[in-house]
């Protein structure tokens, strides 16, 4: 009997300098694509994060008010050990983002300033592969932020920002998902991973609220595994890897 074809990932897209991370919350990036980062950041890429929402509503036996600047922190503190010093919040509500007009403008405007060509953003479709229903959040935010790549560049779509001195910005080459169950690029993850884990656990607040395991336990059982399960659809197989569905433009 044959093994079922594993369909096997091409490798990322290297001709860039700047990528902008787009998600809805603290912890998006953490949970899989964060050693990717820390490998481009130490080929001297940039890449800076912008966030939807601070995580307000994430932990439930805290208040917004307190939760809030708790995960900000949490977040700035998990981008800083994979390289990045950037990391901007769009004050949308947790938990109940909307995908529209508004949230494309803020997503244009946050791709207008940083001016990357590679947009990463977290899993936009309805599940998360069979029955595992993704939130509204990342639906939302993944949409728009597909959509956003092409709004900065035109100029008419948001002529307010045009006026706000934000010029469009048309150099996006490629927006990629992370978290997708139909990805079709990869990229080597090995020298990332321990600073994803390390990353990963900066949200400890999150994570202890989550579970009763040892949050190093719990990180590492949950980030090693799948990395390497990535890595068994790229290059020789036997590394891990971080996976995305990028879609060209
Ligand atoms: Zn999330």
């Amino acid at each position: 009997m044959t093994e079922p074809t594993i369909s096997q990932l091409q490798p990322m897209p290297d001709d860039w300098q700047r990528a902008l991370a787009v998600v809805a919350h603290p912890d998006d990036l953490e949970y899989g694509c964060s050693a990717a980062i820390a490998c481009w950041t130490d080929a001297g890429r940039e890449v800076a994060y912008v966030l939807a929402t601070r995580g307000e509503a994430g932990i439930d036996t805290l208040d917004p008010e307190r939760c809030g600047p708790l995960r900000e922190r949490e977040q700035r503190a998990s981008a800083r050990v994979v390289g990045v010093s950037e990391v901007e919040f769009l004050d949308h509500r947790d938990g109940t983002i909307e995908y529209g007009p508004a949230l494309r403008r803020d997503i244009a405007a946050a791709i207008r300033r940083h001016r990357p060509e590679l947009v990463i953003t977290l899993n936009h479709r309805d599940t998360w592969g069979g029955t595992h229903w993704n939130t509204p959040d990342h639906v939302a935010v993944g949409r728009a932020t597909l959509d956003a790549a092409g709004d900065a560049g035109n100029r008419w779509i948001f002529p307010e920002l045009t006026e706000q001195g934000l010029e469009p910005w048309d150099g996006v080459r490629w927006v990629a998902v992370a978290g997708s169950q139909t990805p079709t690029h990869a990229v080597d993850a090995a020298d990332g991973m321990e600073r994803a884990v390390r990353s990963l656990l900066e949200h400890r607040a999150y994570i202890e609220a989550l579970t009763d395991e040892d949050p190093e336990t719990y990180v590492r059982g949950f980030l090693i595994p799948f990395a390497r399960e990535t890595g068994k659809r790229f290059g020789d197989g036997d590394r891990p890897a971080v996976a995305f569905e990028v879609f060209p433009r």
